[in-house]
């Protein structure tokens, strides 16, 4: 008998198909999911100015940490439910959806309010109470791996959020702990095809904490695509040098809108589609 994987439900050998649903519009699994924002909302000002800028580049989803788990108790913790509140009235003011980073089971009711996709970060893959909690959640779960974890563990923690009762996970592989130093993290690009091969579930790529490093998200994200990432979830400021978090890694906005016909070309070759080819097709001609 061939070997028995020890997660069931996220598995291939379950469930051949890729797993898709709709959010918004959007078929995450099928169409390519472009994920974009602040590392952290900050104020109105900042948060409205990026999601103004991102929806006329026809992006859907804005991200933004309104509860950070940061490494010092010091850093900027984040503005916590006015953040979630500023983030709805822009996302709707736009026609977005929102991500948004959970880290506490007492906030589910909060963040269900709120927020269209519940993150958990890499912090917490293996805090197992929360993720049987978002197993009763009728929201997608965004499941960062953990930067210590292997592709089995990652797959059995999906499987604690499918097994309780919600079979919308996205898992997001952004980088893992390794000896070099000089990114942030290691991008295990083979851990997308690899988890495309073990599970049925949509894997999306985080080049921004994956690099730490602004240059490199073009490049990974592009890298992303080729080995069959259904999306991407990248950090963009519009004031990257007075962030409050992370904005080493994020993108000019400029710079963010320069990649969209590059990706988007791509995603063509993969037969993923995108809602901003339109647009960057015309801005290429005007
Ligand atoms: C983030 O997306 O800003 C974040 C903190 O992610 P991760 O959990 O992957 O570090
Ligand atoms: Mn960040």
């Amino acid at each position: 008998m061939a070997d028995r994987k020890p997660y069931q439900l996220v598995s291939r050998e379950w469930k051949s198909e890729d797993t898709t649903f709709n959010v918004n519009g959007t078929i995450i699994g099928k169409d390519l999911l472009m994920i974009a924002g602040p590392c952290a909302v900050e104020n109105k000002e900042q948060i409205f100015t990026i999601s103004e800028f991102l929806s006329k580049n026809k992006i859907k989803f804005l991200r933004g940490g309104a509860y950070k788990p940061r490494t010092s108790p010091y850093s900027f913790q984040g503005l916590k439910t006015e953040g979630l509140v500023m983030m709805r009235e822009a996302a709707d003011k736009y026609n977005m959806s929102v991500v948004s980073e959970i880290m506490e089971i007492d906030k589910i009711d909060e963040f269900c309010e709120y927020v269209d996709i519940l993150q958990v970060g890499t912090r917490n893959m293996q805090n197992y109470p929360l993720l049987r909690a978002l197993g009763k959640v009728n929201k997608p779960i965004l499941l960062k791996r953990g930067m210590s974890s292997t592709i089995e563990e990652w797959l059995l923690a999906a499987e604690y959020i499918v097994s309780s009762g919600n079979e919308k996970v996205i898992l997001c592989e952004r980088g893992i702990r390794t000896f070099e130093n000089a990114t942030r993290n290691t991008i295990d690009i083979s851990a997308i095809p690899m988890v495309k091969m073990l599970s049925h579930l949509p894997i999306i790529l985080d080049p921004s904490q994956g690099t730490g490093h602004r240059e490199l998200v073009a490049p990974m994200s592009a890298a992303g695509i080729a080995a069959g990432s259904d999306g991407l979830i990248i950090e963009v400021h519009n004031q990257p040098d007075e962030a409050l978090s992370d904005g080493e890694q994020s993108l000019f906005l400029d710079q963010f809108e320069n990649l969209l016909p590059t990706l988007s070309g791509q995603a063509k070759l993969r037969n993923k589609s995108f809602d901003f080819e339109k647009n960057s097709f015309e801005k290429s001609f005007n």
